[in-house]
Parts: C-alpha cells; structure tokens; sequence
C-alpha cells in the first residue's frame, strides 16, 4: 500500500503573507552577528517576512567555511527579535534539531545531501517528533523522486504535517549552463502527486551564478510553484560561502518586482469556456490513444503467438532501432521532440514485450 502524505498547505502556515511567490531569503550562511542583521534589515525592508541562514554547512571539502554553528542561532533569534521575521535553517542531525527547537527557529530545511540519505532522514526525523515545526525538504542531489518522497514520508509518519519542499536541482557531470541541472520534469511530478504541498524553487543553487536568478525564479513561477528560496547577502562578493550566487536585498527586491505571476486559473468566463472547450478535445483524442494503443497491442500479441508458431524470439533489436529512428525523423516534423518520441515509442514497446512474453507462456 503506497503511504499517503497528510500535509498543511503552506498557505496554512501564517508565516507568508500572500500573494506568490512565498519568499524565504537571507545568506547562504551566517558569518558575523552584523552580517546577519544587515542582511535582515535590506531583507525586512521591502516585506521579506522569512528569513533563511545556514548555521551548519555541508561543504564539499573540509576546511573550508562550515558555518558558525550554536552561536549562530543566537544572532537568528536577535533578527526575530528586531525585524519580527520567521527564521530558518538547515538541519542534517539529530543535535542540529535540539538547537534549533532550543533557540526558537521557526521552520527547518533538509539540504540536498541529507535527503538522499535515509538514516539520517529517520535521525532528524524522530528528534523533530512531538513539534510543530515546519520542514522543507530539498530534493536529494540526484533526480530520484522516491528517495525524495520518502524522505518527507519519514516526517510525516513522526507527526509533521507542515510539510514542504525545495526544488534546487541536481548533480550532474556534463557541463551545463547552470550549477546543477534544473530537471523541471521531476518538480512537475512532484508537483502534480502533491499539489496541496507548499512548494519552492532555489534558484540560487540551480544558477550557481546571480545572473541566472532571473531567468529561473521566472520559470519557477510560470511553473505555478508557490515560492522561492533566495540566498542573499549584504555584500555578496564577501561572501564566506557561495559568494558568485548571492544578490544583496536591493537586488533581489527588483528581481522579485520583475517577475511576471500568472494566476494558476482565471474566473474570467471567456477564459474558461475556451479552456473547457480544449480539455474536451484533449480528452477526446486521449481516449482515441488509448484505442490505438489497444489495437497495437491486439496486433503485439498476434505476432507473439506467430513468432511462437515459427519458433522466433521475440526481441530483435535491429527491427527495434529501424522502427524507432523512423518514429523519431516524423515525429521531428510534426514538432515532436526526439526526447519524447523516444520516451513514449520505448513505453510502447515495453509493453509489447510483455504481451509477446505473455503469449509465449
Ligand atoms: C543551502 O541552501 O545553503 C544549501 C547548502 O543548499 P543545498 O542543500 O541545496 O545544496
Ligand atoms: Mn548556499
């Protein structure tokens, strides 16, 4: 029986004031006690409600700045304490949790490395059980949906239903544009199993550079996710972490007034007749695949019980390739991608395997 998740919405929460995105900024980490606050005051400012500061880092290399740790937590309550903004940080173990419930942080985020890792999920997890804290899950460094869900499958199951996740992408060894691979698709996933679920993107891992902040956040947004995560610094180039990806409050105040938010739906009724009018067609030709899938299959099945007349097996792959490179050159004239045609015609073709298995029984 797959576990279901019974999660707040963010919205819920009483920490972001509406409407999108839900922001959650501040510095990589934590440096000094004026850093912070500076930080805080840019942020607070233009109405930057939670504030976020690495107090523990999870750096690549040892040596290099792992964060302040406890003393750090002191300078997080000073900016509740000042500014009246909710503050957050990173947790990857049990001690990390008992500072933070002790020090009156208000939400917790899991970073990227210790989502995908299911013991210290259940550490975190168990110390966090009896509180009310909300957690924000990023997902794991590589594209794996399931370590991801399970990860928040672990919270929930200990009590936690201020559930929410980060999207900030993965780990890749090609060399791409961005830090880490935006791999959207799988926030899409993530996002249509749990729609309830408050759901943020950090541009600032994905980019890895500022100049790319725009371009992401805005993607983010057209996607329909409720919120960004944004590291941000009173003087980036300072920076002990993270130095090239951070923006100062200024910066990310006119990066936020330039993203264009659409609504995720229009009460307008010209608007929606047409877009029923679409669905409908949609459904229409959905259901027509799924009869031309059925035919194929019927056909699948009839050259399994041929082959097995004839003694043939049932997998010959220069057929296989023939067929799918000839899909792949018409789909790219009607617009298809060769990413899709490739995936779908293999999904088919799995399944005739099966079908031409089943026969051969
Ligand atoms: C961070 O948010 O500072 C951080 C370390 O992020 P990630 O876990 O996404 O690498
Ligand atoms: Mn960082």
């Amino acid at each position: 029986m797959e576990y279901e998740l019974d999660i707040i919405p963010g919205t819920e929460w009483g920490f972001f004031t509406l409407p999108r995105p839900m922001c959650i900024a501040g510095p990589c980490s934590a440096e000094t006690e004026e850093q912070v606050m500076e930080t805080a005051r840019g942020l607070s400012a233009f109405g930057i409600h939670v504030y976020r500061a690495g107090i523990w880092k999870p750096r690549t290399h040892p040596g290099s700045f792992e964060g302040v740790g406890t003393p750090g937590l002191k300078w997080l309550r000073k900016v509740k304490e000042t500014y009246g903004m909710k503050v957050c940080t990173e947790v990857a173990s049990e001690k990390h949790v008992l500072e933070c419930i002790k020090y009156g942080v208000d939400i917790v985020w899991i970073g990227a490395r210790t989502s995908a890792n299911p013991f210290l999920m259940q550490e975190i997890a168990d110390a966090l059980e009896g509180t009310d804290i909300p957690v924000l899950v990023k997902n794991p460094v590589n594209p794996d949906i399931d370590l991801w869900v399970g990860a928040l499958e672990r919270l929930n199951r200990a009590g936690i239903k201020k559930l929410g996740v980060i999207h900030r992408g993965f780990s890749t060894s090609a060399p791409i544009l961005y830090r880490n691979d935006p791999g959207w698709k799988l926030a899409i996933e993530m996002r249509t199993r749990y729609p309830q679920m408050a759901f943020f993107a950090d541009p600032s891992h994905m980019a890895g550079d500022r100049k790319y902040l725009q371009e992401l956040s805005q993607r983010a947004m057209d996607l329909g996710l409720d919120g960004l995560m944004v590291e941000s610094h009173c003087n980036p180039a300072c920076a002990l972490s993270d130095a090239k990806q951070q923006l100062t409050p200024h910066d990310l105040q006119n990066l936020l007034e330039s993203l264009v938010i659409r609504e995720n739906t229009s009460d307008n009724e010209a608007y929606k007749d047409g877009i029923e009018a679409l669905r409908a067609r949609i459904d229409v030709i959905d259901d027509n695949l799924i009869k031309l899938l059925a035919d194929r299959m019927e056909v699948s099945r009839k050259i399994g019980r041929y082959k097995k007349e004839h003694n043939v097996a049932i997998i010959q792959a220069g057929r296989w390739d023939a067929l799918l490179a000839a899909m792949v050159a018409r789909a790219r004239e009607k617009g298809i991608s060769e990413e899709a045609i490739t995936a779908i015609m293999n999904a088919i073709h799995d399944e005739s395997v099966k079908v031409q298995n089943e026969v051969l029984r």
